[in-house]
């Protein structure tokens, strides 16, 4: 299969929406891990492929960063990553809850890093709507130049849908900052209420006005069935400001939407480009599909994203960078509104 042409003029351009920033706690960083979570077969896995010593929390973030800096350096079509953080738990009154987080990356080291690597990295932080000063942080980070908002409701434990997130749904649409937000089952962190995955929960985002990215093409992630592939279809031609990640599409709990929307090429102008770095990109969905010389040419790729643009490419999804987004989301705001962000 050739390459489609609109992407052709994009290489080394491409902004991968969906990178996981991962750090121990260590010094002000503001991190947390739970003793549960530090033992999960994942973290351990993680800790393993990336040879990363929990027992030297300085050094083991600074390795996360270098080797994400060389693979993003060493890719042949992606310029840079949006590096996402994770909020916490937060009671109903708005508080932080630690005994219920299992696992936070503060805003503060999202952005620090984003300031550090202006070349490569953009900051997504991550802000629970249910925390009493989600605004004012808000406010915080448009200003200190986040780029977009990351919220994963499963583990934050909070319903986007709620009528109570309004205001906050709508000083997102008055920043211009996008929220990307998890969509279907979440395996990777302790998820508790897997309802709140649902796409159909973010209306109350998008009819407020902000723009939406649902992760992973919006879906359900349990590979029987994609219970939400008539929302995406719905949603594209329902709110100009809905858009989806193509992140994590190849795993094998997630390609049948791949299989699904590669055959809706009326909807690639909203699907936007992402890995889940540090996840795994599979070449498998290429199997039966592709020659055996483009699949020897996947196997060979071992840059997660350029396998993730090669494999969905030859898979014939089309596909567009984050700048599109940036662009079309540019804020107006009025007089009295805060200083103008980086973005
Ligand atoms: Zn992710």
């Amino acid at each position: 299969m050739t390459a489609m042409p609109q992407l052709k003029q994009r290489e080394k351009s491409l902004i991968d929406c969906h990178v996981h920033l991962a750090a121990l706690p260590e010094g002000t960083n503001g991190c947390l891990i739970s003793e549960k979570m530090l033992k999960s077969p994942l973290f351990r896995f993680l800790l393993w492929k990336h040879q990363l010593s929990p027992t030297d929390p300085a050094a083991a973030n600074r390795k996360y960063i270098q080797d994400l800096l060389e693979e993003l350096r060493a890719s042949q079509h992606v310029q840079q990553a949006v590096l996402l953080g994770m909020d916490g738990v937060y009671t109903n009154d708005g508080r932080m809850d630690p005994h219920a987080t299992e696992f936070l990356i503060s805003n503060d080291y999202v952005l620090e890093q984003a300031k550090a690597h202006p070349n490569e990295f953009l900051a997504g932080v991550s802000i629970n709507p249910q925390r009493i000063d989600a605004i004012e942080e808000l406010q915080r980070c448009a200003e200190l130049g986040a780029t977009l908002v990351k919220v994963l409701p499963n583990a934050q434990q909070f319903d986007p849908g709620h009528y109570r997130y309004k205001k906050f749904y709508r000083e997102l649409a008055r920043l211009g900052l996008p929220l990307l937000s998890h969509v279907g089952y979440e395996f990777s962190l302790i998820g508790k209420d897997q309802s709140v995955g649902d796409p159909n929960r973010l209306q109350t985002a998008l009819e407020e006005g902000a723009t939406v990215i649902a992760a992973h093409g919006c879906s359900y992630g349990l590979m029987v069935y994609e219970k939400f592939y008539p929302t995406i279809l719905q949603f594209v031609n329902r709110y100009p400001n809905f858009y989806a990640d193509i992140s994590a599409l190849t795993l094998p709990n997630r390609l049948g939407m791949l299989l699904k929307l590669r055959h809706h090429p009326e909807i690639f102008d909203r699907l936007i480009f992402g890995t889940d770095y540090p996840l795994s990109v599979f070449h498998l969905p290429l199997w039966g599909l592709a020659s055996f010389s483009t699949i020897r040419r996947m196997m060979l790729t071992t840059n997660r994203f350029d396998r993730q643009y090669l494999v969905c490419q030859n898979m014939g999804l089309g596909f567009v960078s984050f700048n599109t987004i940036i662009q079309s989301t540019q804020p107006s705001l009025p007089s009295d509104a805060l200083p103008s962000t980086d973005i």
